[in-house]
């Protein structure tokens, strides 16, 4: 049976509680035990797929085609392990399921109230996802912080469990302590309400992560210890770090995989960390930096530049620069521009490689098409994720086919030349307005063609990569294309979809209808990601 190690956050959100709960798990796994996690989101929106990305961050899809909190990718990044559906879960998702069972008689005529029935719901489903991972660790990540209103249910679901199963079930908070700039010294009062707010859920934290600026001093292990009924050794330093991959480096070193093993009566089975440290000292000599630009369009929120839309993207460019021994240095263009004020189109010279992400609606597509062209025409390498991947199509059939008004669907539903178009199951949905997790979602299979460079990339015939698309290659335009020269270098293995595109002779351009960037692990960057690198340096 698994152990389970709850996660919550005090003081304020965005201090990197989901990376402290890889980077646990990373601990974990290390010392030879099996590890999973768990994502707790307290909206009420079914999955993530209908959140806006500069609000929520990206829309991880896993394997089996849910899409869920970015924190996921965090998990799968750190444990090299593929999360399921399963191990996500939404106040929506819970309380749907409450009402389905509720409408099937499965309460047997019972009064279905929102305790205990709504917590019993969030346990039976981190149990399902534990027994299905055959996990010794179970990790779950309740997102939010401590106080709001919103994750009651789900601290109430720890009580629950705790109660049930004490001696399995640990409480870790993660906590900020500010260093106001006026008074010069770190104060750990905020996070002695935060704990006192979890108390009075009937919770106490058996350890307290403390991010910070810098890393936490004797006096302030202290008094946390004696406010917030800890140990001392248990309040462990976690200061801001310039590489998240060095974060369970840290936790190691503080000695905190130990501690939980400790507390939980286990030892350890082996250290296996090396290839870890390695990397991570690598990464400290590395000099020579490779220059990328991202052509996306969710990054800006009012005056703040966020990157948490593309953080998959991100975190793929620095596996595969960190294996091809380059720095990246990124870039957000605003593509935008390039339609009002086309001379800056120059700016792309000064990159080594250009991506344009995944994305919907029409805003600034002009402006990525004019960029795809300057790529294609001046020889700098392209790599194309999903929208990145029909813009590409969209340009090549504009300015090579001679098909003028090609477009896609998406944006001009009316062209006469839809290169793009939607999909067939995806028609009856959007007719239907069935918009919630049903576009083609999830891990599909691609051949490969043999003479392409997606296959040297790969190495093999067959793939198996992650989607979230409504529109498609359309099919009628396959001879024109490839006999301008595009390559259509992958497939669905019964031949009906395209899966990549790729210009033969240029020094990199590829474009694919899925999205590489969900399987990139540091230690096993992604070959496309891990090619384009090489041509952007080459
Ligand atoms: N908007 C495009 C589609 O739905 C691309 C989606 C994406 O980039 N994830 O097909």
């Amino acid at each position: 049976m698994s152990k389970f190690i709850f996660i919550a956050g005090g003081v304020m959100s965005g201090v990197g509680k989901g990376v402290a709960c890889a980077s646990i798990g990373k601990v974990l796994k290390s010392k030879g035990f099996k590890v999973t996690a768990i994502k707790i989101d307290p909206y009420i929106n079914v999955d993530a797929g209908t959140m806006n990305p500069t609000e929520h961050g990206e829309v991880f899809v896993t394997d089996d085609g849910d899409e869920t909190d970015q924190d996921l990718g965090n998990y799968e990044r750190f444990l090299d392990i593929n999360i399921l559906s399963t191990n996500y879960m939404t106040t929506g998702r819970v309380y749907q399921s409450v009402i389905e069972r509720e409408r099937n008689l499965e309460y047997g005529g019972k009064c279905v109230e929102v305790v205990p029935h709504v917590p019993e719901e969030v346990i039976n489903r981190i149990k399902k996802a534990a027994e299905l991972a055959e996990a010794d660790f179970t990790i779950i990540e309740i997102g939010g912080t401590v106080g709001e209103y919103q994750n009651i249910l789900f601290l109430e679901a720890i009580r629950l469990l705790k109660n049930e199963i004490p001696k399995d079930v640990m409480t870790i908070m993660v906590s900020y302590l500010p260093i106001p700039s006026k008074v010069g010294e770190m104060k750990t009062k905020p996070t002695q309400t935060a704990v006192r707010s979890l108390n009075s859920a009937g919770i106490f934290p058996d350890f307290i992560l403390c991010r910070a600026d810098v890393p936490l001093d004797d006096v302030r292990k202290q008094k946390l210890a004696t406010f917030c009924n800890i140990s001392k050794e248990n309040a462990i330093s976690a200061p801001d770090v310039n590489n998240i991959y060095e974060i369970p480096i840290n936790f190691d070193n503080e000695g905190l995989g130990d501690k939980i093993l400790e507390m939980f009566g286990l030892v350890s089975k082996t250290n296996e960390m090396n290839d870890w440290r390695e990397l991570i000292d690598k990464i400290s000599k590395l000099e020579k930096k490779v220059k990328i630009g991202i052509a996306g369009k969710y990054f800006s929120v009012g005056e703040f530049t966020l990157s948490d839309s593309y953080i998959s993207v991100i975190e793929a460019i620095k596996h595969a620069s960190w294996h091809n021994n380059v720095l990246p240095e990124l870039t957000w263009l605003d593509t935008e521009e390039y339609e009002n004020f086309p001379d800056k189109l120059k700016e792309l010279d000064g990159f080594d490689g250009i991506i344009v992400p995944g994305g919907f609606g029409s805003r600034g597509i002009e402006g990525k098409i004019m960029a795809i062209r300057y790529c294609r025409e001046n020889n700098i390498p392209y790599l194309g994720l999903c929208y990145g991947m029909q813009c590409a199509v969209i340009e090549y059939a504009r300015n090579v086919c001679g098909l003028e008004d090609a477009n896609s669907e998406e944006i001009n539903p009316n062209c006469k030349n839809p290169v793009i178009h939607i999909m067939d199951e995806q028609k009856q949905k959007l007719a239907e307005k069935d918009m919630g997790g049903s576009m083609r979602l999830g891990a599909y299979p691609c051949e490969l063609l043999p003479d392409s460079r997606a296959r040297d990339a790969y190495g093999t015939k067959e793939i198996s990569e992650r989607h979230r698309h409504r529109y498609e290659f359309n099919n009628a335009y396959r001879d024109i294309m490839t006999e301008k020269g595009m390559m259509l270098a992958g497939h669905s293995p019964d031949r009906k979809l395209v899966e990549i595109v790729e210009i033969p002779g240029h020094k990199f351009f590829i474009g694919s209808q899925f999205h590489p960037e969900f399987k990139s692990r540091p230690l096993k960057p992604h070959p496309l990601f891990r090619e384009f690198i090489k041509a952007a340096i080459s």
